[in-house]
């Protein structure tokens, strides 16, 4: 029996299951203050016989088992989870292998392994919502080196008719800033959900997630790119993608078939949580 932790800015979602990620018991609790929160967790967790956990938590975290913080959350804005010791409060409540790893991260290995992207050794899996992330399987492992990849942040071309300030508090050209579900209301007064019929607002939504999409594909070669999170709910972003990636790419690499190469997640909002027991069960065999 694993237990798996989807940990979000404003739910965590836990659960039981197994490796094969059959979930057989799920709970959602309100992401409040750390004592509030996992006392809640660990008493679900506390009903069950379990062999290992595993979290994909909202970052940003360390997951450099060399450091001395290996397995808290870090800088994050959440103030009363900044370098809260995830891994550490797991321990002293379960003495069983805990497997540690951004949302993103643990959604792609669910992708990889049961979704979108299952039989691919690499594949990318972006999550557009109120932030911008990514995870990566690449040659068959999660990507991470001194810190895990923070995809949302890279610098995109803005577009010369933009004139939105943009909504990261670190950068103002980065693409969470110009293009997260908070950049979307920001610049036109209003929640995506209902601009769905404005053309012009995916059309710009397009041009700017082809340019991080561009990057992606050429320093990493996914060989697949699966896009979440609740702003690609507006299916109309994807054609626009694919003409602005034809566009900027400009015949220098042969893309494979854009509707198959980028696609949504085959999970649905499943893949976080999935990807949480595959931890899990990473942590086992490691251990
Ligand atoms: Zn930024």
């Amino acid at each position: 029996m694993l237990g798996a932790i989807e940990a979000g800015g404003t739910k965590f979602v836990c659960a039981v299951g197994d490796e094969k990620g059959n979930l057989l018991e799920r709970i959602h609790i309100p992401t409040t203050i750390p004592s509030e929160t996992m006392v809640k967790v660990l008493a679900f967790f506390k009903k069950h016989d379990l062999d290992a956990i595993g979290v994909g938590s909202f970052g940003p975290i360390d997951v450099n088992r060399e450091s001395s913080t290996y397995g808290s959350i870090t800088s994050t804005p959440k103030t009363a989870w900044r370098n809260f010791q995830f891994v550490q409060a797991l321990k002293e409540a379960f003495p069983i292998p805990i497997g540690f790893h951004t949302d993103v991260n643990a959604a792609a290995l669910a992708e990889a392994t049961f979704g979108a992207a299952k039989g691919l050794d690499s594949c990318l899996y972006i999550t557009i919502g109120t932030g911008i992330g990514a995870g990566a399987i690449v040659q068959g492992k999660l990507l991470h080196g001194w810190s895990h990849p923070e995809m949302g942040h890279i610098l995109v071309k803005r577009h010369p008719q933009d004139e939105y300030q943009g909504g990261c508090p670190y950068h103002s050209d980065c693409l969470e800033g110009l293009a997260a579900g908070l950049a979307i209301e920001g610049r036109w007064n209003n929640k995506g959900i209902n601009l769905a019929g404005r053309l012009e607002v995916w059309d710009l939504e397009g041009y700017y997630l082809a340019q991080a999409l561009m990057q992606y594909i050429l320093i990493l070669s996914p060989k697949r790119i699966i896009l979440g999170g609740g702003v690609m709910n507006q299916k109309q972003i994807f054609p626009s993608i694919y003409k602005y990636l034809q566009e900027f790419m400009s015949d220098y690499v042969s893309l494979p078939e854009l509707t198959e190469y980028i696609v949504s997640p085959g999970l649905g909002n499943d893949a976080g949580i999935m990807g949480a027991l595959l931890l899990a069960h990473h942590a086992i065999l490691e251990s």
